[in-house]
C-alpha cells in the first residue's frame, strides 16, 4: 500500500472522512475555482523557471478551466483571477529571489520512503531551489488571503512542511504563498525543520498507518465555535445522510464497492 501527506492528513482530521474518501471512493468534485486556479499557476510557475512565457501559459491552462462549471466563492470571477495571476506572475518575476537551476529536473519531483516492509510513502515536491541564496525545498500556495507569520517560528509547524522535509531528509524548507487580495502579494516564508520534528513525523505515519491497517474509523465531529470542522467538511452530506448535499460536493469513484481500485490511488 503506498501512502501520501494527503491520506495522513485526511485521517488525522477525521478518520471517517478518510474511510468515505479511501474506503467508500467518494470524492470532492473538481470545479472549485480557487482549486483550479492553484494548479494553473502552479503551471504558468513551471513556464517561467523554463524561461517560456509563463503569462501564455496561465491564459491557455486558465482558458481551458472556463466551461467547466467552476464554482467561485465570494467576489471571484474567471477575470479576475486572470488578472490577479498575471499581477502575481510580474510580482515574483520583479522580486527574483527564487532561482533554480535544471528546472526540468528540480520541479514537481517525486521522491518515495519506505515505511515498513508492505508499505511506502511518496511525495511530489513542487520544487528544490534557492530562496534569497539558500538551498531550500519549496512549496508554492495560492490563497485569497495571506498566511499568518506571527508568533515568529510559526511555520516551522506546518505538517506539510514537516512532512516533506521528513521524506526528503531536507531541513531547510520554504513556501511562496501568491496571495489573491485586491493589491496582491507574494510571501517568502522560511524555516528549518529539525531531526526531532522529522523523527516524530515518522512516528505519526507509522502510527497512523497501523490504525488505517487495524480500521478504526471512528469520527472526530466537531461543530463547536470557533473549530467548526464539520461544517467545512465535503463529506458531511453521508455523515447527515443528506442525499441533495452529497450531490453538490461529491462523485463516486465508478466500482468503488471494489477495493482493488486502493491499489491505484492518486495523490
Ligand atoms: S462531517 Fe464531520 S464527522 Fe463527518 S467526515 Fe466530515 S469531519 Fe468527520
Amino acid at each position: 500500500m503506498t501512502y501520501s501527506y494527503t491520506q495522513i492528513s485526511q485521517y488525522l482530521t477525521c478518520p471517517r472522512r478518510y474511510r468515505h474518501r479511501y474506503l467508500d471512493g467518494w470524492k470532492e468534485k473538481d470545479t472549485r475555482a480557487a482549486m483550479l486556479f492553484g494548479r494553473v499557476f502552479e503551471q504558468a510557475l513551471g513556464a517561467y523557471f523554463r524561461r517560456e512565457d509563463p503569462g501564455a501559459v496561465l491564459f491557455r491552462e486558465w482558458s481551458a478551466c472556463k466551461d467547466q462549471g467552476l464554482y467561485f466563492s465570494s467576489h471571484d470571477t474567471w477575470d479576475r483571477m486572470l488578472e490577479q495571476g498575471i499581477m502575481l506572475l510580474t510580482r515574483f518575476c520583479q522580486d527574483d529571489r527564487v532561482r533554480m537551476h535544471q528546472p526540468r529536473r528540480n520541479l514537481q519531483i517525486k521522491f518515495t520512503r519506505p515505511v515498513s516492509e508492505k508499505n511506502d510513502f511518496v511525495a511530489y515536491i513542487d520544487a528544490i531551489g534557492k530562496l534569497d541564496g539558500t538551498r531550500c525545498l519549496l512549496e508554492w500556495k495560492t490563497s485569497s488571503s495571506r498566511y499568518p507569520e506571527e508568533p515568529i517560528g510559526l511555520l516551522a509547524l506546518d505538517p506539510q512542511l514537516v512532512c516533506y522535509s521528513w521524506v526528503t531528509g531536507i531541513s531547510e524548507v520554504a513556501q511562496v504563498v501568491f496571495v489573491r487580495k485586491r493589491l496582491v502579494e507574494v510571501q517568502y516564508l522560511r524555516t528549518t525543520i529539525t531531526d526531532e520534528q522529522r523523527a516524530e513525523f515518522g512516528q505519526l505515519v507509522e502510527d497512523t498507518i497501523r490504525r488505517v491497517e487495524s480500521a478504526q474509523f471512528l469520527p472526530h465531529s466537531g461543530i463547536r465555535f470557533p473549530q467548526n470542522p464539520c461544517s467545512s467538511c465535503p463529506y458531511i452530506g453521508l455523515c447527515l445522510g443528506k442525499p441533495e448535499l452529497i450531490n453538490i460536493a461529491l462523485v463516486r469513484r465508478a466500482g468503488a464497492e471494489d477495493l482493488g481500485w486502493l491499489d491505484e490511488l492518486t495523490y
